[in-house]
């Protein structure tokens, strides 16, 4: 989760030797609203940096002991993300470009503007709130495709992309096949080692099946122990040939403590549809591919089964 926005004043670190010019720095800044943290040399700061979060730092570049190039470069080295800003009574263009290079976002010169000062400092405080902002906009946007345990595509983004899959094949004239997923005798799996162990397989299965799909498959958690694959560009064929090899691999792959099931092995049943051979409608289709799963498991599970006419008089007198 990030953290929640902050309601409090932002903290910005000021780093000069002369108190002086701390306490002009700080009554600057205060008055813009923000709190202010002082350091008496680069040593001192870079404690500062470690023990608390600050929004932006501003830094004298001669000092002694360490000067401000020096408590840049290892700012940087231990916080990234941190503005820093140098203060320069004797601001050539070289030490200030010099400044830039290492990373620092701007300086300002002695005698102080103060007007430059709060555009300064405000520029950035603005620039980390938008950029937080946009980090968090992607993670809920993220969290809301995707599932929590398995980080698949969730049920409900599943049906999204499966309808979005149906109109593209429709337009372009295209097939695509569809793979319902489900592990065999999970409820043992389950029962026997607990719930947490089932958790961890199925986090493990659904990173086999994601690392062993192409690019451009869709992996999706279906719900508990279910998942669906949406495979555009491929018949029906091709379907039952990656079915196939997703089967295999998890017959093949050792998942922890397997050798308790019913065949001393973790394995998972399929059943495929695709369009438009086997339906032209996305509801329908997930049903045929779950009835050739049904299939797949009457038929002694760890198998693929492909949705077909004779498939379905047999499903049907299965019911
Ligand atoms: P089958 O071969 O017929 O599919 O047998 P099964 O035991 O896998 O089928 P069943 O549907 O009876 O049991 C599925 C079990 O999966 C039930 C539940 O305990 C377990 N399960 C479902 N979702 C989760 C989950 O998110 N985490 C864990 N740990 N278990 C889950
Ligand atoms: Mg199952
Ligand atoms: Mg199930």
């Amino acid at each position: 989760m990030p953290e929640t926005q902050s309601q409090e004043r932002p903290i910005v670190l000021v780093v000069d030797d002369e108190e002086i010019m701390q306490n002009l720095m700080r009554d600057i800044l205060e008055a813009s609203d923000y709190a202010v943290d002082i350091a008496g040399d680069g040593e001192q700061a870079l404690e500062k940096l470690r023990s608390k979060n600050f929004a932006l730092v501003f830094t004298d570049i001669r000092m002694p002991k360490m000067d401000g190039m020096e408590l840049l470069r290892r700012a940087r080295s231990l916080k990234p993300d941190l503005d820093i800003i140098m203060m320069t009574g004797f601001a050539t263009v070289n030490v200030a470009v010099e400044a830039m290079k290492l990373g620092a976002l701007d300086f300002i010169t002695k005698p102080f503007n103060l007007d430059h000062i709060r555009l300064v400092a405000g520029r950035s405080i603005e620039r980390r709130v938008l950029k937080k902002q946009a980090e968090e906009g992607e993670y809920y946007k993220r969290l809301s495709l995707t599932d929590g345990l398995t980080e698949l595509f969730n049920h409900r983004y599943f049906h999204q992309l499966l309808k979005t899959e149906l109109s593209r094949s429709e337009r372009n004239n295209r097939q695509f096949s569809l793979l319902m997923i489900d592990v065999d005798n999970f409820k043992t799996y389950n029962d026997t080692l607990g719930h947490t162990a089932g958790d961890e397989a199925l986090k493990f299965l659904a990173w086999l099946l994601r690392h062993h799909a192409r690019a451009s498959d869709m992996v999706c958690r279906y719900g508990g122990e279910e998942f669906a694959v949406i495979l555009p560009e491929t018949n029906k064929a091709e379907g039952k040939i990656a079915g196939e090899r997703f089967r295999r691999i998890i017959e093949e792959t050792v998942f922890e403590n397997q050798e308790i099931m019913p065949n001393k092995n973790f394995t998972i049943s399929v059943g495929l549809a695709s369009y438009p051979d086997d339906t032209q409608s996305a509801e329908e289709l997930v049903k045929r591919a779950d009835d050739a799963l049904y299939q797949a498991k009457r038929g002694g599970r760890n198998r693929v089964a492909s949705w077909g006419l004779e498939m379905s008089k047999n499903t049907a007198e299965a019911r």
